[in-house]
């Protein structure tokens, strides 16, 4: 068999079947079975349920395991923080839009999409240094100026 490309590390191996398409490298193999577990999270809800149950057990094997995650990553900690603060904001902004929608009794919910262009629109500016709060802005357009 001739070799070909790891998706995961680009490196070039000879595959044992057809079939395989990573290497053998252990994150090589780590990045499968994240992606063939993505999938199937996806796809499957009867697995999707019983991994919650499943991670809700071995939670509370080890309850101190977020505590002390983010004692030792406290750069993730902090990154997941501003990360979830956007989650909080997108879903209050949501709940509003649809409040609003609902008081004005405007039916059309795709009136906050941008326009053709493709930047155009509100965007979060995450800083990755800690202790920073993310930024929102507005990307609109500007008026064109006439020689
Ligand atoms: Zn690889």
């Amino acid at each position: 068999m001739d070799p070909i490309p790891c998706p995961c590390c680009n490196s070039f191996f000879v595959p044992r079947n057809k079939l395989q398409v990573f290497c053998s490298k252990t994150n090589c193999q780590r990045a499968r079975k994240a992606l063939w577990q993505k999938q199937k999270l996806a796809c499957d809800p009867e697995y999707k349920e019983d991994q919650k149950l499943a991670n809700q057990k071995w939670l509370q094997n080890f309850p101190d395991y977020w505590a002390d995650y983010r004692q030792r990553n406290p750069e993730n900690a902090a990154r997941n923080r501003s990360l979830q603060k956007i989650r909080n904001c997108k879903r209050q902004e949501n709940k509003a839009h649809f409040k609003a929608s609902k008081t004005i009794g405007i039916a059309k919910m795709d009136s906050s999409k941008a326009s053709n262009h493709e930047l155009l629109g509100q965007y979060w500016l995450v800083p990755t240094v800690a202790k920073m709060d993310p930024v929102k802005i507005f990307i609109t357009t500007a008026p064109v100026c006439s020689p």
